[in-house]
């Protein structure tokens, strides 16, 4: 069991416990082995224990894809001290490994006998499940895209500096040289950047509408010049069609579409054509 406290010690714990507390908790521990490509947990199962892992590496896996590989001296389960106490994720042994258990009976224990340990162990667990909650989340942000082509950048500044409180209300993403512009010119601060357009920039933002992070796409196009990343611009148009985003090329839209921003998705009106389309596409993607 010293091999366990010597290993709490070094965990992100040994600064919230000394070491006659970390013995306490060690004491209402369980050691156990797992061979390799065992599930220690699933996800969507109750969350009935925590593990701290004393050797070998773990993967978190969720949805068929691993977002994470854990190494000796690391929690994992602490979902146990959540709201939910419900797995989010599978963990799997990648090779054999050995864990130490506390489990809901381990902790009540813990608690009526050494009550300030328990309660240390509970806010450190709880704090651990909130970071590592986002983490598994990923960027749930919604953004709203600004972009223009160079001589249409004037205008997008007079826009930006007509409209900075509305724009502001948003977390706002913008490709290279146009967010450097709006910086300059409006003080916009931006939440996100992404390369220049014609550096990739506009395939980036793309990337963000197929992940679901764009709410709306502002791009003042300029129609009366040729551009080296055409088919770019092109590919960003086609993926605010097959998401669903709006997309405004010009002021006039642009300022109907923070109208619609503004009075929130939920009050647009149902449309079931374009629901069957979706689904319709869809389909064609899966038969492809
Ligand atoms: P930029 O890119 O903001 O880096 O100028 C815009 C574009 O031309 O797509």
């Amino acid at each position: 069991m010293s091999r366990l406290v010597d290993a709490l010690g070094d965990s992100g714990l040994g600064r919230f416990l000394n070491r006659a507390q970390l013995e306490r908790l060690s004491g209402c521990m369980e050691l156990q082995r797992c061979e390799a490509g065992v599930s220690i947990m699933e996800r969507n199962t109750p969350a009935g224990f925590i593990a701290f892992l004393l050797s070998g590496d773990v993967q978190v896996i969720k949805d068929n894809i691993k977002v994470a590989c854990l190494s000796a001296g690391n929690f994992f389960g602490e979902a146990m001290f959540s709201a939910e106490p419900i797995r989010v994720a599978t963990i799997q042994a990648v090779g054999a490994v050995e864990i130490a258990t506390l489990t809901v009976d381990g902790f009540e224990e813990l608690l009526a006998l050494h009550r300030e340990v328990a309660l240390r162990c509970k806010g450190f667990f709880e704090a651990l499940h909130l970071s590592n909650q986002d983490k598994l989340q990923g960027d749930q942000t919604k953004y709203v895209a600004l972009i223009a082509h160079n001589s249409m950048k004037p205008v997008l500044a007079d826009f930006a500096k007509a409209y900075k409180h509305r724009l502001n209300k948003f977390p706002l993403v913008a490709t290279g040289t146009t967010g450097a512009m709006l910086y300059q010119a409006t003080g916009l601060l931006l939440s996100c950047k992404v390369q220049s357009g014609p550096l990739g920039g506009d395939q980036a933002i793309g990337a963000m509408i197929a992940s679901g992070n764009i709410s709306a796409v502002i791009f003042f196009r300029d129609p009366l010049s040729a551009h080296p990343h055409h088919a770019d611009i092109e590919a960003l148009g086609r993926l605010s069609d097959v998401y669903y985003v709006p997309f405004a090329s010009n002021p006039v839209t642009a300022e109907a579409v923070l109208d619609y921003l503004e009075q929130g998705t939920e009050s647009c009106f149902a449309n079931p054509s374009f629901d069957q389309y979706v689904s319709h596409q869809a389909a064609v993607v899966t038969e492809a």
